[in-house]
């Protein structure tokens, strides 16, 4: 929403050594994070945007892109994008809805895009979904399993719309589960 570039200012990671991005999905509140708010390249050395093979056409639909098209690099579910980078399809969100998991030695994060949208209400209830999921009974069941694997297996999870700072682990509490955010 126009800030990935102070935030990752805030981090010390400099946006010219990004030579790939990997989307979620193509809503907008997402693949517009391409462009800055006055509309140049976020990343001036990309040379390669991976996103589901059933988000492109979303992708392709947004004019304000368009100088972006030729990077595009098109993945499924279960692809590996570098050795320690799988992406693992999430569906029922958005077509082409892709999660990616980055696993070191040590640990395991899951950035899940919209998976969850209001953290509030839907770690302690995942059955809860809402209409801008376009497939709401599969967004449900792919967020009842997801959860359930991240508290089991205590990896953290990164969302889109948890809030800051957007990372965490997952435990489990009462019916449902709690989310516990990096200090
Ligand atoms: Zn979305």
């Amino acid at each position: 929403m126009g800030h990935l570039g102070d935030a990752m200012a805030e981090a010390g990671i400099d946006t010219s050594s990004i030579t790939m991005v990997a989307l979620t999905h193509a809503h907008g509140d997402h693949i517009n994070g391409l462009l800055t708010p006055d509309g140049r390249r976020a990343f001036n050395n990309l040379s390669k945007i991976v996103i589901g093979e059933d988000a492109v056409e979303g992708f392709l639909a947004e004019p304000n892109l368009a100088e972006f098209r030729p990077l595009l690099a098109p993945i499924n579910g279960g692809d590996r994008l570098a050795d320690h980078l799988l992406a693992v399809a999430i569906p029922g969100h958005a077509p082409g809805h892709m999660g990616y998991l980055l696993s070191t030695d040590e640990d395991e994060i899951l950035f899940c895009g919209d998976l969850i949208h209001v953290p509030a209400e839907q770690f302690a209830r995942p059955e809860l979904t809402w209409a801008y999921d376009d497939d709401e009974s599969m967004a449900r069941a792919s967020r009842i399993k997801l959860l359930q694997d991240a508290a089991h297996a205590h990896n953290w999870l990164a969302g889109a719309h948890l809030g800051r700072p957007g990372i965490g682990r997952v435990v489990e509490e009462g019916r449902g589960y709690a989310f516990i955010p990096a200090a």
